[in-house]
């Protein structure tokens, strides 16, 4: 059995390819392996009039892809036939000796190809052996996505224009989304710089947890403390608390490449270098550093072993773990789940584009362990809403997170500044608010018994593939 992605002239990369990544997908999930067919078909070229340098740049382009596919172990099977006419029957030929299960590609608009697509769909469908899907992925907005009034194409380019570009507009905020994360995080190096030495040189306090602007605490014309009551100062200690802004808020700075980690390490050394504080391994300048040295990991693996940039997870035998339905995910995304510390951390990331660490970590586990919904859903969303969305950090976030244990807020502050049903909840009731009274606040009941929902997430990641 496998599955193949029959690649055409117009779709030769890896990375962004439609008809690839479900093809990868539709292999990883029936543990199948995935075959990439080339049909070099000569008579097409000189039917459409396709010219030497043109093929030239094809047969260059595919030297790099079929390298590219090896590197992910997908084999490129490149083979030429003519005549044009019987190439339907030829491909089919080929799926059947492949004993393929399904055939994948990119839809090509012209007469001749769609022609021949949709012989290759018929040809597949009669044997009733091979699913055939072929896909949009040549436009931005796929061709019929964008219609005049009367439900007709656009001859013209202006309104098309019009149409087309709510559609992309995705990307563009809402006013009052941008003017919130205009003030939460400024743009400029020179805030970033300003951002590190508040790091550096300024103590943390309660008050400005979640603050909206992260210089108003006086880093833009720094008071500063005595280091030993800077926020690296007393990093290794207050690193963990959500419950007060103890870190340096430098990952959305970070990610953009607004600065550079190396600065910081400069900064850090400098810093030791001149006495005043402890830069040791196990010191706040120390366990900084290390976190430094989080993001630099995570990017090796991403550099060393792509795979994992393409949904697949790092350790093989969890690819098969089996997952509950994403009924819950929506809860989870809108921070309802009924457990105080995830709701707040999942509107803190959709109020602020960030989140603390720690509290990355708890959310995570939440959705792959008690729910039990697969963490690749998680890790879009994080990329969806957070402005330090980084491809390397975040999914190694995503597949490394272990067990958290520590406790994160033990004020409850944190809770009380992003729940606020729960803002008059005192003591222990905050983490876990009895039922009653959380019908009372309108506050959700959790969506999962926590014991039962453990034993369910050990069973099935020990024993990845069964039940
Ligand atoms: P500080 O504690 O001040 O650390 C300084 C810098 O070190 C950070 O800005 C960051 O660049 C780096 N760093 C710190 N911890 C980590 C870590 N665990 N992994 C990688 N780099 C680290 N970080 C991102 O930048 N982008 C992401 O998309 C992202 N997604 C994550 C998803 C999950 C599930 C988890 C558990 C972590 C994720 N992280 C991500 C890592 C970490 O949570 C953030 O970098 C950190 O919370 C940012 O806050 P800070 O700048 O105040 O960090």
């Amino acid at each position: 059995d496998c599955v193949v992605y029959w690649m055409r002239m117009e779709d030769l990369r890896v990375s962004d390819n439609r008809a690839l990544a479900q093809a990868s997908a539709k292999a990883h999930q029936e543990q199948i392996p995935l075959i990439t067919l080339f049909v070099l078909s000569p008579q097409d070229y000189l039917a459409h009039d396709r010219g030497a340098r043109r093929i030239d740049f094809t047969l260059r382009n595919l030297e790099n892809i079929k390298a590219s596919l090896a590197r992910l172990h997908i084999p490129l099977y490149i083979t030429s036939h003519s005549p044009r006419t019987s190439l339907p029957a030829y491909v089919h030929t080929l799926l059947k000796e492949w004993n393929s299960s399904h055939l994948f590609a990119n839809i090509e608009y012209e007469v001749d190809e769609l022609r021949r697509d949709i012989k290759v769909c018929e040809l597949a469908h009669k044997d009733g052996k091979v699913a055939s899907i072929f896909v949009h992925d040549k436009c931005v907005i796929s061709p019929g996505e964008v219609r005049t009034k009367e439900g007709r194409g656009y001859t013209v380019y202006s309104p098309f224009l019009r149409a087309w570009l709510p559609q992309v507009e995705g990307f563009s905020l809402r006013e009052d989304e941008r003017a919130k994360m205009t003030i939460c995080w400024p743009a400029g190096e020179d805030v970033a710089k300003q951002m590190l030495d508040r790091f550096l040189h300024t103590s943390a306090r309660t008050s400005q947890l979640g603050a909206t602007d992260p210089l108003a605490d006086g880093a833009k014309a720094p008071s500063k403390s005595p280091d030993k009551e800077s926020r690296v100062g007393k990093y290794k200690d207050a690193r963990d608390r959500v419950d007060a802004d103890t870190t340096s808020r430098l990952s959305p700075y970070l990610a953009a490449g607004v600065i550079s980690a190396r600065e910081c390490i400069r900064a850090t050394l400098e810093l030791s270098r001149s006495g005043k504080v402890d830069a040791s391994r196990e010191t706040g300048v120390g366990r900084w550093v290390q976190e430094i040295a989080w993001r630099d990991f995570y990017m090796h693996v991403l550099a060393l072993f792509p795979r994992v940039s393409m949904g697949r997870p790092f350790q093989e035998k969890f690819a098969v773990v089996r997952w509950e339905t994403n009924a819950h995910l929506q809860a989870w995304k809108d921070g309802r789940t009924g457990v105080p510390i995830v709701d707040a951390a999942m509107r803190q990331a959709r109020e602020m584009g960030w989140m603390h660490n720690r509290v990355r970590m708890v959310s995570a586990m939440f959705l792959a362990k008690d729910l039990m919904i697969d963490w690749r859903l998680g890790e879009k969303h994080f990329m969806e809403v957070l402005i330090d969305g980084d491809l390397a950090s975040n999914n190694g976030g995503w597949q490394w997170s272990a067990s958290t244990g520590v406790k994160a807020d033990p004020t409850g502050d944190y809770i009380r500044r992003f729940v606020p049903e729960l803002a008059k909840v005192r003591g222990a009731d905050i983490h876990k608010p009895p039922p009653a009274l959380a019908d009372k606040l309108g506050y959700p009941r959790p969506l999962v018994k926590h014991e039962e929902a453990r034993e369910r997430a050990i069973r099935r990641y020990k024993n990845p593939g069964a039940e």
